[in-house]
C-alpha cells in the first residue's frame, strides 16, 4: 500500500519537539521526505535520525532555523528544495508561550514584539516563501505529483476562546493566525495551494507542561476539558496528517479544531 504522502516534500518547523516531531516521523512513516527545522538543533537532528533508522525509504534531514528572521525561513525553504527538488507541505508548527506573557496591564512590549515575531511573522514567512516554492513545482504524472501544494498553520483553542489566565500576546498572535491562513486560502486558492489552520487544544508537551508546573495549575485546566485529559502530540500529528495529504483536497481555509471537545464546552461533567 503506497503512503499517504508518498513522493511528496514536508517542511516541519518547530520539528525538535511535541506536534513538530510526531508529524516528522508520520509524515515520513507515510512516504514522506522531510525537513525538520528548529532553533534547536539537537532535537531536529534526534528527530531525522530516528525516521532514517525507521523508514530508509524515505530522507529526512535537519537544519538550524530561527523562524522569526525571514532569511532563516528562507533559507530552509531554499534547502528543502536543493536537496529534495520540490516542496508540497509546509507546516508552519513553531511557536513559544513565553512565561512572561500576562494580560494587558502587565505583558511588556518586548514580550508581545518576541510572541508577534516567532508566532505570527514566522508563520508569514512559512507562508511566503513556501507559496514561491509551490509554484515552481515541478509536476510527474507517474509519481501523481503536480503543482500547489497543503500550507498548515499552527494556531490554537486560544484563538477561538479568551481564557482567565491571560497569555494576551499569544492569544492575539494565534487569532492573527486564522485570520491571515484564511485570507491565503482564498487568494491561492485557484493556484491548488490550500492553506488551513490547525487549532490545538491543551496538549502534554513541553509548551504547555513547563508552564503548568504544579498540580494546581494543571487541576485549574483540567476541569475544563470534557474527556478528563491533556491531549497528547501525535493526535495533532494525525490531524496535520490529514491536512496535508491529498485527503483533505476539498479543504482549505478551514479552522481545524483539534482540542477533545473544549471549545464546545459550557460546563463539563465532574
Ligand atoms: P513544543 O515546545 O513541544 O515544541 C515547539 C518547538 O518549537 C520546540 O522544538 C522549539 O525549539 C521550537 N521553536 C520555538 N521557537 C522557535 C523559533 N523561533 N524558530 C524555530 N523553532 C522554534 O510545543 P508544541 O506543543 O509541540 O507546540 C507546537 C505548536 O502548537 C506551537 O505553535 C504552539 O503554540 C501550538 N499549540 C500548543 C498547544 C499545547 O498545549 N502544547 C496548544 C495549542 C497550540
Amino acid at each position: 500500500m503506497p503512503g499517504r504522502l508518498e513522493h511528496k516534500v514536508a517542511l516541519i518547523t518547530g520539528a525538535g519537539s511535541g506536534i513538530g516531531l510526531e508529524s516528522s516521523v508520520l509524515f515520513a512513516q507515510e512516504g514522506a521526505h522531510v525537513l525538520l527545522v528548529d532553533i534547536n538543533l539537537v532535537g531536529a537532528e534526534k528527530g531525522a535520525a530516528l525516521i532514517a533508522k525507521r523508514f530508509p525509504n524515505v530522507r529526512a534531514l535537519a537544519t538550524k532555523a530561527d523562524v522569526g528572521k525571514e532569511d532563516d525561513v528562507k533559507a530552509a525553504v531554499d534547502l528543502a528544495r536543493k536537496e529534495f527538488g520540490r516542496l508540497d507541505i509546509m507546516f508552519n508548527n513553531a511557536g513559544i508561550m513565553h512565561p512572561a506573557d500576562d494580560n494587558a496591564l502587565n505583558t511588556d512590549e518586548r514580550i508581545w514584539d518576541l510572541t508577534m515575531t516567532i508566532n505570527l511573522k514566522g508563520v508569514w514567512w512559512g507562508c511566503k516563501y513556501a507559496i514561491m516554492a509551490m509554484r515552481e513545482n515541478p509536476t510527474d504524472d507517474v509519481k501523481g505529483l503536480h503543482t500547489g501544494g497543503s500550507i498548515i498553520n499552527t494556531a490554537s483553542f486560544v484563538a477561538l476562546l479568551g481564557a482567565a489566565t491571560p497569555q494576551l500576546a499569544y492569544t492575539a498572535s494565534k487569532g492573527a493566525v486564522l485570520a491571515m491562513t484564511r485570507e491565503l486560502a482564498i487568494v491561492h486558492a485557484k493556484e491548488g495551494i490550500r492553506v488551513n489552520s490547525l487549532c490545538p487544544g491543551p496538549l502534554k508537551t513541553p509548551l504547555l507542561m513547563d508552564f503548568l508546573d504544579t498540580p494546581e495549575k494543571r487541576e485549574r485546566r483540567m476541569i475544563h476539558l470534557p474527556m478528563g485529559r491533556f491531549g497528547e502530540a501525535v493526535e495533532l500529528a494525525k490531524a496535520a496528517l490529514f491536512l496535508a495529504s491529498d485527503d483533505s483536497s476539498y479543504m482549505t481555509g478551514t479552522d481545524f479544531i483539534v482540542d477533545g471537545g473544549l471549545s464546545s464546552a459550557y460546563v463539563t461533567a465532574l
